[in-house]
């Protein structure tokens, strides 16, 4: 035995179990990560198996088939990714782009500045369009940019977390195609609640994420490529610059050959083969209309308790709502009292937002009616207690 000592400041007796009294129960109705499911969680619980074993490998499988109902799509492409929704959205980049090609990128809120951020370090030639937060772009607009920029990639934001907006998406892929370059589509808070057709949609490249539509913790970020992307892909000259992330590599072990990349994150794929199960029961269609009328619920109270949304109605996001901080209330006081008192969290804005609106989500799990009442009445009975003038002037 080695006589060094051991450099520890831990007081073990101090150290208290994992249990409910740690981690206090919350509803998450901010911008994610949304409640999982509790069947979700029970799949969570199960132990582990090898990432090699005859039935993992079976999951594996159905794991893809169901993701490929939920992306409605055909593509041969279609996994799970180790990581949040950012680890697939870096892979969209560092798979499809070799250094000096040119990105164009339509930046209308915080995660198209991600996009950019990214493109960059990746030595993308990057081409920007811009929006205000809040706002969506048109058709037009985007179809001026691709014709004249040509870009080999096309990258937008379909559901702007942080802005709540969603972008329509319908005519551009076809317009992509006519300008020979890749649509690659941030989908990671409209998958699994919002209307979404990858193939019908000419969609070559989307990714998502687990915690948010999917109704499971985070840690993985669902991916797909179709075969306009697979050939941009082959076509490479060189080495895709992120090891862990080379979908040629994880196409190796999610494909047919099975061979061993990287361990899989087992747990959470039993979760996200759950989640996605429950998807798959339910039916897309009747999501897709429990979220949005969940969020029209959610939007006529709001105002009809006065207040004023932040993204005019035709473009306004279901899965998460920016509604406008009323200048006496002091926006973060609120947001805590809801978080320490009624164990409810909404968020605060980012960025260009931020103190100006509050995030509401209702995602996955999460977007149903006892929520959008419980929230609503907390409006109507708090609120007035946190405005910094007169609360009679309420
Ligand atoms: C949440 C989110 C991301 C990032 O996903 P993480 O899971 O936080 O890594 C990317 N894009 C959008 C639109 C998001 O809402």
């Amino acid at each position: 035995m080695t006589e060094t000592k051991l450099i520890s400041t831990l007081n073990k007796e101090n150290l208290p179990h994992l249990d409910k009294t740690y981690v206090p129960s919350r509803l998450l109705l901010g911008p994610g990560p949304s409640n999982a499911n509790p069947e979700v969680l029970k799949a969570l619980a199960l132990n582990p198996i090898g990432h090699l074993d005859e039935a993992y490998i079976e999951l594996m499988s159905e794991v893809q088939k169901l993701l490929r109902y939920t992306w409605q799509c055909n593509n041969r492409i279609t996994l799970p990714m180790s990581g949040t929704g950012s680890a697939a959205m870096e892979a969209s980049i560092a798979n499809f782009i070799e250094p000096g090609e040119k990105i164009l990128i339509a930046k209308k809120g915080y995660f198209g500045d991600r996009l950019v951020d990214m493109a960059s370090r990746y030595n993308a030639d990057v081409s920007v369009i811009e929006k205000e937060w809040g706002e969506a772009f048109t058709f037009e607009e985007i179809k001026y940019e691709i014709e004249t920029k040509k870009p080999v990639i096309f990258a937008i934001v379909h559901a702007e977390t942080s802005t709540g907006v969603l972008q329509p998406l319908e005519g551009i892929g076809d317009l992509c195609r006519k300008n020979n370059c890749l649509f690659l589509v941030d989908a990671v808070t409209s998958l699994g609640a919002l209307e979404l057709f990858i193939d019908d949609w000419k969609i070559d490249l989307a990714y998502s994420c687990s915690q948010k539509g999917l109704s499971c913790p985070p840690g993985l970020s669902p991916f797909t490529m179709n075969k306009r992307a697979e050939d941009k892909l082959s076509a490479r000259t060189s080495k895709v610059p992120n090891w862990y992330l080379d979908l040629s590599l994880l196409n190796r072990y999610w494909g047919s050959d099975r061979v061993y990349h990287h361990t899989a994150p087992v747990n959470m794929n039993f979760a996200i083969r759950e989640g996605l199960r429950l998807i798959a029961n339910e039916g897309l269609e009747n999501i897709w209309r429990r979220h949005n009328s969940n969020a029209i619920k959610l939007w006529k109270g709001l105002e009809s308790l006065g207040m004023d949304l932040h993204v005019s109605s035709e473009f306004r996001l279901p899965t998460l709502t920016t509604v406008k901080i009323p200048p006496a209330v002091d926006g973060d006081a609120y947001r805590n009292h809801l978080l320490k008192n009624f164990g409810i969290e909404i968020g605060n804005g980012l960025g260009a937002l931020s103190g100006k609106v509050w995030r509401i989500g209702l995602m996955g799990f999460n977007s149903n009616e006892e929520n959008v009442d419980r929230l609503l009445n907390l409006f109507d009975t708090e609120l007035k207690k946190f405005s910094i003038f007169d609360s009679s002037s309420f």
